[in-house]
């Protein structure tokens, strides 16, 4: 990394990008199209590399109707003509999932339109492609498995096993030891900014990720190399190990109820500081662990949960296992939940291929849960004339009502922008399936008191980044699957998890190309917790991609650079998806009182439905998983339809139940 980066080396990102097939949208702002780009069959979103997630062209009109600016120029919409019964808003697993379930209650003949403001399907389930010679790697762009803190409810568990997937055959598809039967293991990266050196270190508190074998009589030997190589001060080591060897009650003389209120009133990190007493460069080295589920650090996350996910500090206390008032529900452990889990190549991508599949049969080939892994979609079929469902891509809502009194209207006319043009259509009812701070600015008509819950949901920023590598021998020569960088732009990179699934085969010899899996959530150490997804959010939005191209390159060099890995001759394609909406927000007893003292909370506020306008999305549930997202589908249909939507179980859903009272 001594060599500065040439223009070549970012030819794998922002390069590619413009030279690929696809057009991006954003050129076709300002023009009329004649032949709509995803017509071509050319157009292929799914291999696209640079700048993705969130990507240009995507974002733009929304934030101009925040701004209030968007109705200036866009004059009145041209009226299409088309009527349908259904509009769905949002092409994400509960837009798809509610389009779904509306034609189990209508029939298949029901018209139903779907519009979503990115270039491809799937919201936060999206697919990556990378070409690795004549071999093509898959990588999850977001949602990376099936899985969620609490058990899936039946509605979600049904739909799961209508799409053909038997979760319970997982480990028939993935290399659960390969790793571990190399030698390789998690560990840490400290950096030189944050600890002094750069130094990669054993975790000796990790078994391990999709690892399985009992490697317990490793873990002194572990404990040693990691005392001995990890650059922090004698002190620092010491009270690390106690953390986690001692098991001392930090809280003596209170009840195990009083302990846990008082754990969730105050962060992890102020527990370690103030009651524990451990040394500041402690607190560093465990601060960005919960980042991934919280996109904040353990400044933002109480003891409490930090209890529940099995952080250090906590077995000599006493405390009652029932989960605490106002933990959040991804740090309470459940055995029944933990054993569902199933990750796709492309990750929960599958998912909304396979609705995609079902809803418009000829736009992915196949019959199965596993083909469907490597079918190419053909894009030029989403939105056909004739066709019961079309899913039109590149097309954001600017504005839902109903036609006429609400009391009285028997159809809503939906406005939407598709390169440059505005548009309207009708429908008897419409789903807004979107995110939920978009809706008070596409739905005017909406009580001040609903907008102000919608309001309340902003999304928690995220980035991931998958980079395809021609060979993994550097891991190798580590000993190193995964990599925890508490002080690193990315905190994580991990190897791709060894999956193979129908035609489709992972990587098996480190000399066989990859895929490195990064992750970053951009937050503010110190702030509230919605404060720092706020910073997070601009953070993304500002930066370019140039510069996170330069960290990762940067980063990588440094934490693999000892085991030969350069840059520059590895790297053969990056992808980084920006999700400055990300993850559905999640109350937190540290900021969120009602959480803790119970009552109505914003989500229930937000998600009522308003006339022949229901309300969708994993938003409603203020739950961040797959099954919330297919659960609120499965409400918002019930709510337009004269009869709950088929599967008729809706006992258990994992978005209704959201009051601290339940947890
Ligand atoms: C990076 C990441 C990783 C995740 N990992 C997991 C995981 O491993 N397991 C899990 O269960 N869950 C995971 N989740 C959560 C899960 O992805 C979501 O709960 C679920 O996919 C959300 O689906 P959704 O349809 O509610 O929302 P989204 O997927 O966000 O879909 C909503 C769609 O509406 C579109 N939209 C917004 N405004 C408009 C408009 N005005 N006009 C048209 N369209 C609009 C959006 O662009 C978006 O495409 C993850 C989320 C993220 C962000």
């Amino acid at each position: 990394m001594q060599r500065s980066i040439t223009r070549r080396d970012f030819l794998n990102g922002a390069a590619l990008t413009i030279g690929a097939a696809v057009v991006p949208s954003s050129l076709f702002l300002a023009c009329q199209v004649h032949t709509a780009p995803e017509q071509s069959l050319d157009y292929y979103p799914p291999a696209l590399t640079g700048l993705r997630g969130s990507h240009r062209g995507s974002f733009e009109t929304a934030h101009s109707l925040r701004d209030g600016t968007f109705w200036q120029h866009a004059g009145t919409p041209a009226d299409s003509g088309e009527t349908y019964d259904l509009v769905v808003v949002g092409a994400g697993i509960s837009g798809l999932s509610a389009a779904h379930f509306y034609r189990t209650v209508a029939g298949p003949k029901a018209r139903v339109l779907i519009l979503e403001n990115h270039d491809d399907f799937g919201g936060h389930a999206k697919r990556n492609e990378f070409s690795a010679g004549r071999r093509t790697l898959l990588g999850f762009g977001g949602t990376y498995a099936i899985e969620s803190p609490a058990p899936y409810s039946a509605v979600a568990k049904s739909l799961i096993e209508e799409l053909g997937i038997d979760v319970a055959s997982y480990p028939k598809y993935v290399a659960q030891d390969l790793y571990f039967s190399l030698g390789l293991t998690p560990s840490i990266f400290f950096d030189q900014e944050t600890f002094g050196a750069d130094k990669l270190v054993v975790d000796p508190t990790s078994l391990g990720g999709t690892e399985t074998g009992d490697r317990a009589s490793e873990t002194p030997a572990r404990w040693q190399q990691f005392l001995a190589e990890a650059p922090l001060s004698a002190k620092a080591k010491r009270a690390y190990y106690q953390l986690y060897h001692d098991h001392k009650d930090y809280l003596p003389g209170l009840p195990s109820e009083a302990k846990k209120a008082r754990l969730a009133r105050i962060s992890y990190a102020n527990f370690l500081k103030d009651i524990v007493g451990v040394p500041e460069e402690v607190v560093k080295v465990l601060q960005a662990g919960p980042q991934p589920l919280f996109g904040v650090g353990f400044d933002a996350v109480s003891a409490q949960d930090a209890w529940g996910m099995g952080y250090p500090g906590f077995t000599g206390m006493k405390l009652d296992p029932a989960p605490g008032k106002g933990m959040n529900r991804d740090a309470i452990p459940n055995q029944e939940a933990e054993k569902y889990f199933f990750h796709f190549p492309d990750g929960n991508a599958t998912i909304a291929r396979l609705l995609v599949r079902k809803l418009i049969s000829q736009a992915i080939p196949g019959t199965s849960a596993a083909d469907i892994v490597t079918a190419r979609a053909n894009y030029a079929k989403l939105d056909e004339d004739g066709s019961p469902v079309r899913i039109r891509l590149n097309s954001t809502v600017v504005r839902v009502k109903h036609d006429g009194d609400l009391a009285s209207a028997k159809q809503v006319e939906v406005a939407y922008a598709r390169y440059g043009k505005t548009y309207r259509v009708r429908a008897s009812h419409c789903i807004l399936a979107c995110w939920h701070v978009v809706i008070p600015y596409v739905c005017e008509e909406l009580p001040g008191s609903q907008k102000q819950a919608l309001y309340a949901a902003a999304k928690v920023p995220l980035l991931y980044t998958n980079v395809a590598i021609r060979e993994w021998e550097a891991f190798r020569k580590l000993g190193v699957s995964s990599i925890y960088a508490p002080g690193c732009y990315h905190t994580e990179a991990t190897l791709d998890v060894p999956v193979s699934i129908g035609p489709y085969q992972c990587s098996r010899q480190p000399g066989e190309p990859i895929v490195i899996h990064m992750m970053k959530t951009p937050c503010r150490p110190g702030l509230p917790a919605r404060d720092q997804h706020r910073a997070g959010r601009m953070e993304l939005f500002n930066t370019t991609f140039e510069t996170m191209e330069r960290n990762i390159r940067d980063q990588l060099a440094r934490m693999l650079g000892p085991g030969g890995f350069d840059p520059s001759r590895d790297v053969t394609a990056i992808t980084v998806n920006r999700w400055p909406h990300g993850y559905a927000y999640e109350y937190n007893s540290l900021f969120d009182d009602f959480w803790l003292e119970g009552g109505e909370t914003p989500c229930e506020v937000a998600r009522k439905p308003f006339g022949r306008i229901a309300i969708a999305n994993a938003d409603a549930g203020a739950y961040a998983y797959t099954d919330g997202a297919i659960d609120q589908a499965w409400r918002a249909v019930g709510e337009i339809s004269n009869r709950p939507p088929s599967p008729q179980a809706g006992a258990g859903l994992a978005g209704s139940a959201t009051t601290a009272a339940d947890v």
